[in-house]
């Protein structure tokens, strides 16, 4: 492991703003730490730049405890939220400005700015003032500074926030260019689950100061740990649901009895238990499907044409209302129809899982 975070916890007065975190970065992997706001991400992120101190735990780089290190001796490159660049000094002064603390020859310096520049596509606008960059030009700008010096982990806090969202996308890709081209090892911090399973090798899930999950992010979101992991990684329909019999699992849902074949879960008959199911695995129906694949009537609500795909709100005979993503639309709202759930694509949660 390159980076290792070891029981970190951090408390500001009375509040736990992270609660015995643990995870590491294996050489040349981009994680990305994911949640939603408030949750400890920035805390992290300040504690492996070493501008806080974890209240417990450790941060270990490269194998060397460097909890109480100055940040300055620390070889981790950081890109804030907020753009940080000197306005005073040119682009390459910027870059450079990241290598003055180190013991670098002014050839080797320099060579290593013009590497840099050109790595983010910025040697044109070497001696331009940050104001005369655009928005995502500043922010590469800011990446060829903080990889300038080599650092053993980047660590990028929701670098892409302030930007609209074509220019979002864009420096997105840009980042996993020069992530892939450079093989640095890099923690991305966000909020947004699509930027970060776009981008990364795996997801590390936060919620509340604690790690809700990790792993790669097609296994998290297909087998998602928690109820907090399936809904915070897309879209994720809920029903409250009653185990009816432990082997095989089957559940009731209203009046109607669904096998679960797939299921390993050891829940006895009468546990009360959440189903999440991801609008794209639901499908509908002009009548039911005769064989194994349970289905309830149910009727459209409301009919979404979000161009490539239609969202189609339906009210099952539970009185739950669920998103179905359909290629092709129902003829109207009120119609009566089938909405079909393939049973290996329900995620059960029983009542000790939050
Ligand atoms: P955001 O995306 O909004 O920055 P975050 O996930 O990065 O959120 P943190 O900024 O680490 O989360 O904050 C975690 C918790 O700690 C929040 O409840 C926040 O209010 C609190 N907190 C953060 N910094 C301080 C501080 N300097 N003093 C007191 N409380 C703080």
């Amino acid at each position: 492991m390159i980076l290792e975070l070891e029981q970190l916890s951090h408390r500001y007065g009375t509040e736990l703003a992270v609660d015995d975190v643990s995870f590491g970065l294996e050489s040349g992997e981009l994680v990305a730490l994911l949640g939603p706001s408030g949750c400890g991400k920035t805390t992290i992120v300040q504690a492996i730049a070493g501008h806080v101190r974890p209240t417990t735990g450790r941060v270990v780089l490269r194998g060397e405890d460097v909890t109480d290190t100055p940040p300055e001796t620390r070889r981790v490159g950081i890109v804030f939220q907020q753009p940080t660049l000197y306005p005073h000094m040119t682009v390459s002064e910027n870059v450079a400005y990241g290598l003055n603390a180190r013991d670098i020859e002014p050839a080797r310096r320099d060579e290593l700015v013009a590497d840099y520049l050109e790595l983010v596509d910025l040697h044109d606008q070497r001696t331009a003032a940050p104001s005369e960059l655009s928005g995502g030009q500043q922010r590469r700008v800011e990446l060829a500074r903080a990889l300038a010096p080599q650092p053993d982990v980047l660590v990028l806090d929701e670098p892409l926030s302030a930007l609209d969202r074509t220019l979002r996308e864009q420096l997105r890709d840009e980042i996993a260019r020069i992530q892939r081209e450079t093989g640095v090892t890099t923690l991305f911090v966000t909020h947004d689950q699509e930027e970060a399973m776009a981008l990364a090798d795996r997801l590390v899930v936060m919620n509340d100061g604690q790690v809700a999950g990790v792993g790669q992010p097609r296994t998290l979101y297909e087998s998602p740990p928690t109820p907090f992991v399936a809904s915070f990684l897309g879209r994720s329909n809920t029903l409250a649901a009653t185990v009816v019999d432990q082997h095989p699992l089957t559940i009731a849902l209203g009046t109607h009895e669904i096998r679960l074949d797939n299921t390993a879960r050891e829940l006895s008959a009468g546990t009360p238990v959440t189903c999440h199911i991801r609008p794209k695995d639901l499908s509908l129906r002009h009548s039911a499907t005769p064989g194994t694949t349970p289905s309830l009537p149910c009727e459209v609500v409301h009919i979404a044409d979000i161009g490539r795909r239609y969202d189609v709100t339906v009210q099952s005979i539970t009185g739950d209302e669920l998103v179905v993503e359909q290629s092709e639309p129902p003829n109207e709202t009120g119609e009566t129809l089938w909405v079909e759930f393939p049973p290996d694509s329900i995620q059960l949660f029983g009542p000790d899982t939050c």
